[in-house]
This record gives structure tokens, sequence and C-alpha cells, in this order.
């Protein structure tokens, strides 16, 4: 079988790989998931339900149902008196993310991304034929205009922000939100700010990018947000003509986002799911007062991750091996970075699980303790 060159370009997800492991361990705890663990709401699946049984099940317009979009509109100008020029219903922000790359970047072009990232990035954009260029936030993952600076060539066409963060649980606040609206300004990078975990903040306001950048391109959804990451739905909004051609891409490719799913959205925007989120504060705190005292690690102000450091001199995946055989599983941090110094953990899981993984995460930093 002759496949195209260009998949070869793809970096093997560690998240993957991980997942394959998590299926030979016995009970495991597992601290690798990437989705809330609190289930779609019972009013929006009733409305799913009903949307499948009235007939629901052909194909939309390309750009999502009128009345989805309309909702989304009015949440972002209530949420951050934001007017964007147009808006299209998207496959998950994964959609969006494949569609924008590949309208925005041609081969040769550069984009700057985060590092640490999420994995998508740097694998749609060299799927584009792009070239990524990450832009360091180390030690405490802010966004800093040194950075930026040292990432930045003639040739980069695009700045990706993701906040909050995955992997790092970074909220990224007004003065750096200020500093990258200048910076991209200066440099003439178009801006695409992915919001999927604006939700999922605990401290303070979530501030987005598109109150300080008013011709970016925002992408979010509701993977996360309600707990339905598999029925793939999400949106971008932007630009009209960024989003047009957007939309044509949409026409040749996903067609259209799921249609049943589309219809029960529409009953989603008034359930309040704040007790999620709060519970979600309480699992962060619970994880990050457990292993402070072992770890360097950054408290997140908001998703469901964090990404501390691998103590004692061990790589990554030195790290997640240890792990691995004390029936933990974590994510290593080069699966979503340039270094191999850290890993991620996600908080979305049950309590029991998370008290079961801060005890092991305590003797493992206490082993790596002693040996050295
Ligand atoms: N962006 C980020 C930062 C994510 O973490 C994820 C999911 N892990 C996505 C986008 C994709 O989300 P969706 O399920 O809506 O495609």
């Amino acid at each position: 079988m002759k496949l195209a060159q260009r998949m070869k370009a793809f970096k093997a997800s560690g998240i993957r790989r991980m997942f394959e492991l998590a299926a030979t361990l016995q009970n495991p705890v597992n601290l690798s998931i990437g989705q809330a663990d609190f289930d779609v709401p019972d009013e929006v699946k009733e409305a799913a339900i009903r949307s499948i049984r009235e007939g629901r099940n052909g194909y939309t317009v390309t750009q999502g149902i009128p009345e989805l979009n309309e909702r989304i509109r009015s949440s972002l100008a209530e949420r951050y008196a934001y007017e964007p020029e147009a808006t299209l219903v998207t496959a998950g922000v994964s959609g969006g993310l494949l569609l924008s790359f590949m309208v925005l970047l041609d081969p040769g072009d550069e984009i700057l991304i985060p590092d640490p990232y999420f994995i998508m990035y740097e694998n749609l954009a060299l799927l584009a034929g792009a070239v990524p260029r990450s832009y360091d936030t180390y030690p405490d993952f802010r966004i800093t205009r040194a950075g930026l600076e040292s990432a930045v060539t003639p040739r980069c066409k695009v700045l990706v922000v993701n906040s909050p963060s995955n992997p790092t649980g970074v909220v990224h606040d007004e003065n750096e939100l200020r500093m990258v609206a200048e910076f991209a300004r200066e440099h003439g990078l178009f801006v695409i700010s992915d919001e999927i975990y604006d939700r999922f903040v605990y401290d303070g306001r979530f501030r987005s990018l598109c109150e300080f950048v008013p011709d970016l391109l925002l992408l979010s959804g509701f993977s996360k947000n309600l707990g339905m990451a598999g029925w793939r739905v999400g949106f971008a909004a932007g630009p009209r003509q960024l989003l047009d051609v957007m939309k044509t891409l949409q026409q040749f490719s996903f067609v259209c986002a799921p249609a049943p799913f589309q219809h029960a959205l529409l009953s989603a925007f008034d359930v309040d799911l704040s007790h999620h989120y709060e519970e979600y504060r309480r699992k962060r705190d619970l994880v990050y007062e457990g292993i402070r005292e072992h770890y360097e690690v950054v408290r997140p102000d908001g998703s469901f991750y964090m990404f501390p450091r691998v103590p004692g001199g061990l790589t990554d995946m030195e790290f997640v091996e240890e792990a691995l055989r004390a029936n933990l599983l974590v994510v290593p941090g080069s699966a979503c970075s340039d270094r191999g110094s850290h890993f991620r953990l996600s908080f979305a899981a049950s309590d029991e699980n998370l008290h079961r993984g801060v005890e092991i995460l305590r003797r493992i930093a206490e082993v790596c303790a002693a040996k050295r």
C-alpha cells in the first residue's frame, strides 16, 4: 500500500499510546483523560432523543442551523460584548482547527503555537505543509514578549493562543492578552484563539482574547463544557471572508456537524452547570494540595489539567513507566511539548481515583527523593 507522503509528517501521539497501555492494566487510576467526568444534562439528552424521533436526521445547511448560530452569537455578545462578522457550527473544535489551518496556511508558511501545546496544533500545521514554531512559556506557562520574540520569523502568518490551557491549566490574564494583541498587530499575525475550556475557570473572571483582538478567529464548543465530546459539535466565530472559505471546505469535507445534536443544543444554553465547574475547582484543590509539596507544579486556574515537573532527574518517559508500574496513567510531557521534563495530569476523574492517584504520585516522588 503506497500511502501519501503527507502522513509521514505526523508526530505519534503519546496520549494514544497511553490509552493502549491502559487497556492492559487491571483497574488503573486513569489520570490521562481529556474529557469531563460528568454526563450530558438530562434535558439536553431528552432534546437529542426528541430530535431523532422527530426526524431531524438529514443534512443541515453547511454553516449549521440558523437558530444555533443565533444562540452562539447572542452568547458571545452577552459574555464578551463580541459581535463577530460570521459564525460556523463545526464538527467539534477539532473541525474548526482543521478547517482554519487548511484555509490559512500555505506550504512553507509558519505558525506560532505555545509550548507546551495541544497536540493537534503541531500535527495539523504539518498536515497543511506549514512549519509549527513553538513559543516558550516555561517555567510558569505565561506568554511573554521574549518567548514570542524568540520564536517569530518573517514567514510567520498565524499565532495560536489556548486559554484555559491544555496541558498546563493556565488562564492568561488581561496583561498577557493585551501584550499578545499588540505583538500580533506589530508582526501582522492572524490570531486563532482556542477557548474550548472557557467554563472551567476557577480563580477570577475569564477574559477572552476576542475582547482585545476583535478580528481574530475564536474557536470553542461544547465537548468539554457540557460533557459531550462524542457529539462532535463546536463553533468558529470571526471575519466573514475567512468563515466563508472555511464553510466551503466544510461543504467538501465534514458537510455539517451532526444534525440531531445541533437541534438538541438549542436547549443547552439555559442549563446551569455551575455546580459541575465548582466541583472541578474542588478537584483541582484536592490534587494540587495533595502533590504540591512533592512536585514542582503551577497551580492551574482553569481547564482540568496540571503539568508538574518530573522529579528526581528522570525523563518524562521513565517517570510515566514508573507510574504505570504503580497502576497510574499520566501523559508524558513530550507528547505535548518540545521538552520531556514534565507530565500531564488530568483531574477529570472520580474523587476516589484522584485520592488514589495522589497517593501513588506521593509515593513515586518519595522513592525518587530517596534515590538521590
Ligand atoms: N482544543 C483543545 C485545547 C483541546 O484540548 C481539545 C480536546 N482535547 C480540542 C481543541 C478538540 O475538541 P473537540 O472535542 O471539540 O474537537
